[in-house]
């Protein structure tokens, strides 16, 4: 059968249905606080109001519940939350910081605005989080905590990550933005660490346009969280705040009542968005999993995933072509979403580059003209970025990894039927590329 990229017919001539889970309850949340004219109710100053307005603090309580975290903060975004936990966590310059490089940049880049140095370790190449083996070569008596992604929506290895967390005094940060309502062990992301951030941005599980929300049982870091979010050094002193005085410069992360009503709903919608993406995956793998250089992503024991994208291996070896090849043939075979027509057929080589491959670390360009806190004369032990390599990610990254999110609530079984059926035809057909 000719393939579309050479000419043929393709398997799919309609556009893949839009990605859209706001409805009539966020419109009515939405016009309920337009009309009552209090967009935002947060004051910058010890008051009734500076936990915030009405919608703020229900987001907060239904989070809470829902995820059964002790305390919930919302924040204007996952890349504040991280800010936000950074300062609590008291990190500073000088401090090192565990992280992935394989993952959206501000998990690493929020270090350096501490003056805290960011050192990135391989990853597990079948659950693509980092892992406990690597962290422990990387640690340092500067080493006050990690980052632990869990990246395409799979929980990060607690159990081992947290048992050397803690031999070591460390704190471990979850960014959970990519896996609301994963588990491992029956607990769900966000628990795992000492502290978890989410994502409500457009482009996840659930949004309210920009958003995000910490998580913790901790205290003391919550209330360091909610005083760094809303001008804590405005308030500290009023408040009469007892706890360690340092880094309570605050920010204005502050969380607005309209995306908090929509926050609400689209809560109630979560457990359904994720499930349905697990059974939509579940049926695609058992189409795909018959294609013998493709290999579907791991899942590992007592863990659930929460498929933010579907992430496969792509064995080149046994293809026998390349990567970019395949993805561009199997592209050719199938349509754009609607919606998303601009980032054309959602399924694509790798992830993001490597983040120390960014020139930010490649040329060490920090903060000021002597490029805090990269400089020597700062003396900190700055990783040697520039001639790092990482052997798992660099494969991933360049070779093997395909991501797709063809699978996402909305696709009918036809869809999935259409998309299967372009991975197949291009495997069965692969002459054709040679
Ligand atoms: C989306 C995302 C972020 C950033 O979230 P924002 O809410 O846009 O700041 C951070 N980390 C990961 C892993 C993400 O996927």
């Amino acid at each position: 059968m000719k393939l579309a990229i050479n000419g043929g017919n393709k398997v799919r001539t309609a556009k893949f249905p839009a990605y859209n889970f706001i409805g009539a309850e966020e419109e009515k949340a939405v016009v309920e606080v337009l009309r009552s004219g209090v967009l935002s109710k947060f004051l910058g100053s010890w008051s009734d109001d500076f936990y915030g307005g009405k919608n703020v603090q229900e987001l907060e309580s239904k989070w809470k519940t829902f995820f059964n975290s002790k305390h919930a903060i919302s924040v204007n975004s996952n890349s504040s939350g991280i800010l936000c936990a950074l300062a609590a966590l008291g990190l500073g310059p000088g401090d090192e910081v565990i992280v992935s490089p394989y993952t959206m940049s501000v998990s690493a880049s929020a270090v350096l605005v501490h003056g805290s140095i960011p050192v990135f370790i391989d990853i597990d190449p079948e659950t693509f989080c980092i892992e406990a083996k690597e962290i422990e070569k990387a640690i340092t008596n500067k080493t006050k905590a990690i980052i632990a992604v869990d990246i395409f929506g799979h929980p990060y290895n607690s159990k081992e990550i947290n048992a050397l967390a803690k031999k070591h005094g460390i704190k471990v940060i979850e960014d959970c933005a990519q896996a609301p309502f994963a588990k491992r062990d029956g607990v769900f992301a966000g628990n795992l660490g000492d502290i978890g951030i989410f994502s409500l941005n457009y482009h996840k599980h659930i949004h309210t346009g920009e958003g995000g929300i910490i998580v913790t049982n901790d205290d003391d870091l919550a209330e360091r969280c909610r005083l760094i979010r809303n001008h804590a050094e405005a308030v500290v002193d009023s408040m009469g705040y007892k706890g360690n005085p340092r880094n309570l410069i605050g920010y204005n992360f502050r969380m607005t009542e309209i995306e908090a009503a929509i926050g609400i709903c689209q809560l109630d919608k979560l457990e359904a968005l994720v499930s349905d993406r697990q059974e939509k995956v579940a049926y695609l793998e058992a189409k795909l999993s018959k294609i013998k250089f493709l290999k579907m992503p791991k899942v590992d024991k007592n863990c659930t995933h929460a498929y933010y994208v579907h992430s496969i291996i792509f064995d080149e070896d046994i293809a026998g072509v390349s990567r970019t090849k395949y993805i561009d043939a199997v592209r050719a075979e199938l349509e754009v979403t609607e919606g998303r027509e601009d980032d054309g057929v959602l399924i694509g080589g790798g992830y993001v580059k490597p983040l120390y491959k960014q020139s930010l670390y490649q040329n060490l360009n920090g903060v000021g003209e002597r490029n805090f806190p990269f400089d020597p004369s700062f003396g900190f032990n700055v990783q040697d970025y520039k001639n790092l390599k990482l052997p798992v990610v660099e494969h991933l990254h360049y070779k093997a990894l395909l991501t797709h999110e063809l699978m996402r609530p909305g696709m009918s079984i036809k869809d999935l039927d259409d998309v299967a059926e372009a991975f197949i035809k291009v495997a069965e057909n692969l002459a054709e590329l040679k």
